[in-house]
C-alpha cells in the first residue's frame, strides 16, 4: 500500500488538508500553504510597487520645481517693476531648492558623478531698496507660490545675548511656528530679516537712528545665516537654563536680508565719484539716480563702510537693489495688479449695489501724491483710504447711489466726489 502523502510545507496528512499539488520533483503543497505563499508573494510585490511609487513621486517633486521663469511670471502678477530683484530672487530660490533636492537624495546622484565631492553652498540674498517698493511683497509672494514656510523677522528687535530684547533664535522660532512645528519643513523654509541696515555698526554710520548693539547682533545672526544647529525656545522670549529647546538646523534655510540702507548711495558716490569717467557728468545731468549708483556700483566694501561687518556681508553673496517706483508703476499698482487697491474698493462698493469709477487723471493725481510722500506704494493705500472715507460712510445708508466717480479735482481736494443717483 502507498504511504499516505503529506504537504511538504506543513507536514500535515492529505486526509486532513485535502487535495495536494505535487511538483515534478515530488514536493507537495496543500491548499492552505499555497494560499499563504501567495499572500507572502503578494505582500512583497505590493511593497516593491510602493517603493517604486515613492521614488517616482520624489523625482516628480523635483521635476515639479517651478523654473526661474515660472517663479518670475508668478511674481509679475503681484509685483510691478523691480525686474532685477525678481530675476535674482527666482534664480536664488530655484537653486536653493535644487540644492535641497540634491541633499535629500531626491536626485539621482549617479548622473553627476564627476561632481560627487562638490558641495553646493547656499546663497542668501541681500535686498536693498527704499521703503514701500515691494521688498516684502516679493518675498511673501514667492513663499506662497512655493508653499514653503515663510517668516518675517525684524532685525531691530534683536539683541546680542545678555541684553534686553529678543535672542536671534526667536527668528527661527517664527519659521517653526509658520511650519506648524514641523521641524523638517521649517528647515527648508525662508526667513526674511527686515531692517538689517539698522544693525549696522554705529561708529562708521551716520544715518543710524537706533542702536541695538548692532555689531553684536550681526555676530549673532552670522551663525544662523551660515548654518548651525540652534536651540530654539518653543515659547520664545529669552533663553533660560531650565528650558527645553527644539533643535533646528539652519543650514538649508534661505535667508533674505533686507534694508533701505539710506546713505549708501553717498558712500558709493564718494568712492567712485573721482575715479569713474563720466560718473560726475551722468549724475549732474540726472542720467543716473541714487538707486542706480547702488545697482551698478555697490561693492562689499561700501556695505562695510556703511557699518556691516565683513563676515556678515560675506554670508549674503546675492545682492539686488530695488528702485524707487516711477509714476507709471504706481498707477499700474493702483489699477492692474492682481489685488490692486482700486479693484478692492470696486468690490467693496459693488457689494453696496453701486459702481466705482476712477477717472484716468484721478489715478495719475493719486500716484503723484504718493510719489511726493516718499513712502513708495505704501502711500497709495493711505491716500485712497482717506479719499474713500466719506463715500464708504454714506454708501451703506444711501440706496439711491448708482455710481461714484472719482475725479482729479476730488483727489486734489478742490471738489467733492461725483455721485450719480439712480
Ligand atoms: P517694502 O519694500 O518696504 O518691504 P512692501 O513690499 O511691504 O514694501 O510694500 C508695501 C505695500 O505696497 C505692499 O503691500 C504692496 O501693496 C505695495 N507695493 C509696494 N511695492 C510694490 C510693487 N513693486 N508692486 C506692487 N505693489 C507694491
Amino acid at each position: 500500500m502507498d504511504k499516505p502523502r503529506t504537504c511538504s510545507f506543513c507536514n500535515r496528512d492529505e486526509s486532513k488538508v485535502g487535495h495536494l499539488v505535487m511538483a515534478e520533483s515530488g514536493v507537495t503543497i496543500c491548499r492552505e500553504c499555497a494560499m499563504l505563499c501567495y499572500q507572502a508573494f503578494e505582500r512583497e510585490r505590493q511593497a516593491r510597487v510602493a517603493a517604486a511609487e515613492k521614488t517616482k513621486t520624489k523625482q516628480k517633486a523635483l521635476f515639479n520645481l517651478a523654473k526661474p521663469a515660472e517663479i518670475r511670471a508668478e511674481l509679475d502678477k503681484y509685483v510691478v517693476g523691480q525686474e532685477h530683484a525678481k530675476k535674482v530672487l527666482s534664480v536664488a530660490v530655484y537653486n536653493h531648492y535644487k540644492r535641497l533636492a540634491l541633499e535629500s537624495g531626491n536626485m539621482d546622484q549617479s548622473l553627476y558623478k564627476e561632481f560627487s565631492d562638490v558641495h553646493v553652498e547656499k546663497s542668501n540674498v541681500l535686498l536693498i531698496g527704499p521703503t514701500g517698493t515691494g521688498k516684502t511683497l516679493l518675498a511673501r509672494t514667492m513663499a506662497e507660490q512655493l508653499k514653503v514656510p515663510f517668516a518675517i523677522a525684524d532685525a531691530t528687535t534683536l539683541t546680542e545675548a545678555g541684553y534686553v530684547g529678543e535672542d536671534v533664535e526667536n527668528i527661527v522660532l517664527r519659521l517653526l511656528q509658520a511650519a506648524n512645528y514641523d521641524i523638517e519643513k521649517a528647515q527648508c523654509g525662508i526667513i526674511y530679516v527686515d531692517e538689517v541696515d539698522k544693525i549696522a555698526r554705529k561708529t562708521e554710520n551716520v544715518s543710524i537712528t537706533r542702536d541695538v548693539s548692532g555689531e553684536g547682533v550681526q555676530q549673532a545672526l552670522l551663525k544662523i545665516l551660515e548654518g548651525t544647529v540652534c536651540n530654539v525656545p518653543p515659547q520664545g522670549g529669552r533663553k533660560h537654563p531650565q528650558q527645553e529647546y527644539i533643535k533646528v538646523d539652519t543650514s538649508n534655510i534661505l535667508f533674505i536680508c533686507v534694508g533701505a540702507f539710506v546713505g549708501l548711495d553717498r558712500i558709493i558716490e564718494r568712492r567712485i565719484g573721482k575715479n569713474t569717467l563720466g560718473f560726475e557728468t551722468a549724475k549732474a545731468s540726472g542720467v543716473i539716480n541714487p538707486s542706480e549708483y547702488i545697482v551698478k556700483y555697490v561693492q562689499p566694501g561700501d556695505l562695510a563702510r556703511f557699518g556691516m561687518i565683513p563676515e556678515f556681508i560675506g554670508r549674503l553673496p546675492v545682492i539686488s537693489v530695488l528702485n524707487e517706483l516711477t509714476l507709471p508703476e504706481l498707477e499700474h499698482i493702483l489699477c492692474n495688479t492682481k489685488n490692486a487697491l482700486l479693484k478692492q474698493y470696486g468690490k467693496l462698493v459693488a457689494m453696496e449695489g453701486a459702481t466705482l469709477t476712477f477717472e484716468p487723471q484721478a489715478i495719475t493725481a493719486i500716484a503723484q501724491k504718493a510719489q511726493e510722500m516718499k513712502t513708495g506704494a505704501r502711500a497709495l493705500r493711505s491716500i485712497v483710504e482717506a479719499l474713500m472715507l466719506d463715500v464708504m460712510y454714506e454708501l451703506p445708508h444711501d440706496g439711491s447711489i448708482e455710481e461714484v466717480i472719482i475725479t482729479p479735482e476730488f483727489v486734489e481736494g478742490k471738489a467733492k466726489a461725483n455721485i450719480v443717483r439712480k
